[in-house]
């Protein structure tokens, strides 16, 4: 058995990304990471730690600091189809986390601590992403897309659920992606509802519109969520034809404020739409190549695990390679180490099946009932699968 070289690279600076190369500095790697924005992308809607992710951020010490970005939101209030109030409850209550310990944070506040916490020690190459991946015997020769060339001995990609690493890789992403019967739009718009660190969430079925206040600042995350049997392969990829879907899937909505939401998407300058969809591979790795985070198993949004699976990934294929000398014994520890959690994670939601989402006029009523049941029952036990992997201590450095 030969020892691989530890010159790694590293494509993806979000969560995934640095997480992974805090990890693999402190077991002795020298990282690069490559990014494509030109800078951290900051901003961005709340995601959720919890869990095993819990453990790993504690491990990297910046537990803390993320403690002090909680957004502790106040309350989930839910709306029927005319906007009357179903009920309003702690979000701890729905989402399944452990109140007092689960974390929910700017994404763009997570990121910019998983940065803080490792740009001293490792190089970051912000504008820029990998054009061309040559692998031979002795490593992988890299050329960037700025002409820069340079020779690894492994490479990872943590560049998110659209992974140009994978596709270069594996082949396209619909060989991959597994989709869960909905399309969403998330843009910000001005907070003229007074509302001030809670959700207030309408649904009618097989449509929900959230408008989400993180704090008490002036703009709140608008998100319009809407079923849709086929992804919509159809529509063309530009955010016009993008607007005009989510438009008319919410024409003659029964509540004033959801066109008034709508209205907002036009106008907004920050759209994101995307499809809520999986990524499912049967391998992770390939030669000298690995994949972590949403590249690899994206569990989507509707889970709330996305940032929880990329840290707890990233801790785990660093650990993989700290403890192994060689990549491909790694590369396996790390799948069959991870796999099970991921299963457990990507099986919360099902096509068409979110649970905050109902489809059919009887499933929502059902979901109301559930709602209000919440309301008089004691609070739910925290999910299994958040918690469902140990983590090791971490090996020694080699
Ligand atoms: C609406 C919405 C709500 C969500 N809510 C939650 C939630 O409540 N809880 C939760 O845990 N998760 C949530 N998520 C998911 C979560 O944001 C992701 O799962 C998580 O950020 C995964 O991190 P990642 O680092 O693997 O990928 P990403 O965060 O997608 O990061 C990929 C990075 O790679 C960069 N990149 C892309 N292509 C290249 C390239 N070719 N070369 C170099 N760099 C590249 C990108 O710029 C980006 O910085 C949500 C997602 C969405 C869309």
């Amino acid at each position: 058995m030969t020892r691989t070289g530890r010159d790694v690279l590293i494509s993806g600076a979000s969560i995934a990304g640095p997480a992974l190369a805090y990890w693999l500095h402190r077991a002795g790697y020298a990282v690069t990471v490559v990014e494509k924005a030109g800078a951290l992308r900051g901003g961005g809607y709340p995601v959720d730690i919890r869990g095993t992710a819990i453990e790993v951020v504690r491990r990297m010490g910046i537990l803390p600091g993320l403690r002090d970005a909680h957004i502790d939101s106040r309350r989930l209030t839910f709306l029927d189809a005319d906007g009357g109030k179903v009920a309003s409850l702690t979000p701890g209550a729905v989402s399944g986390g452990v109140e007092g310990q689960d974390l929910e944070v700017r994404r763009g506040d997570l990121a910019a601590s998983l940065y803080a916490a490792v740009r001293d020690d490792v190089e970051f190459l912000f504008g820029d992403f990998v054009d061309v991946l040559d692998e031979h015997e002795n490593g992988v020769d890299v050329t960037f897309r700025s002409g820069r060339r340079r020779t690894f001995d492994l490479i990872v990609g943590a560049d998110g659920m659209h992974s140009r690493t994978r596709e270069s890789l594996f082949g396209p992403e619909e060989r991959f992606h597994r989709y869960l019967g909905y399309c969403f739009a998330i843009f910000t718009l001005p907070n003229t509802f007074g509302l001030s660190r809670e959700v207030m969430m309408w649904n009618s079925p097989g449509k929900a519109a959230a408008l989400y206040a993180v704090g008490d600042d002036d703009d709140l995350h608008g998100f319009l969520n809407f079923h849709r049997p086929g992804p919509p392969l159809d529509v063309p990829r530009n955010p016009g034809a993008q607007r005009d879907l989510v438009a008319s899937a919410f024409a003659g909505a029964g509540w004033e404020v959801v066109a008034a939401m709508v209205d907002a998407m036009r106008d907004a300058d920050d759209l994101f739409f995307d499809t809520a969809g999986q990524i499912r591979m049967p391998h992770w790795s390939r030669g000298r190549v690995a994949l972590v985070g949403d590249a690899a198993y994206a569990p989507s949004f509707l889970t709330g695990q996305g940032s929880s699976l990329a840290l707890a990934g990233a801790y785990m294929l660093a650990n993989s390679l700290a403890t192994h000398g060689d990549h491909p014994a790694a590369f396996a520890a790390y799948e069959r180490d991870l796999r099970p959690f991921v299963a457990m994670n990507q099986a919360l939601v099902d096509n068409g099946a979110a649970t905050l989402f109902p489809t059919t006029e009887r499933a929502l009523e059902q979901r109301d009932r559930r709602l209000r049941d919440l309301l008089t029952l004691p609070a739910a036990p925290a999910r299994p699968a958040h918690s469902a992997l140990t983590l090791p201590e971490f090996a020694p450095t080699r």
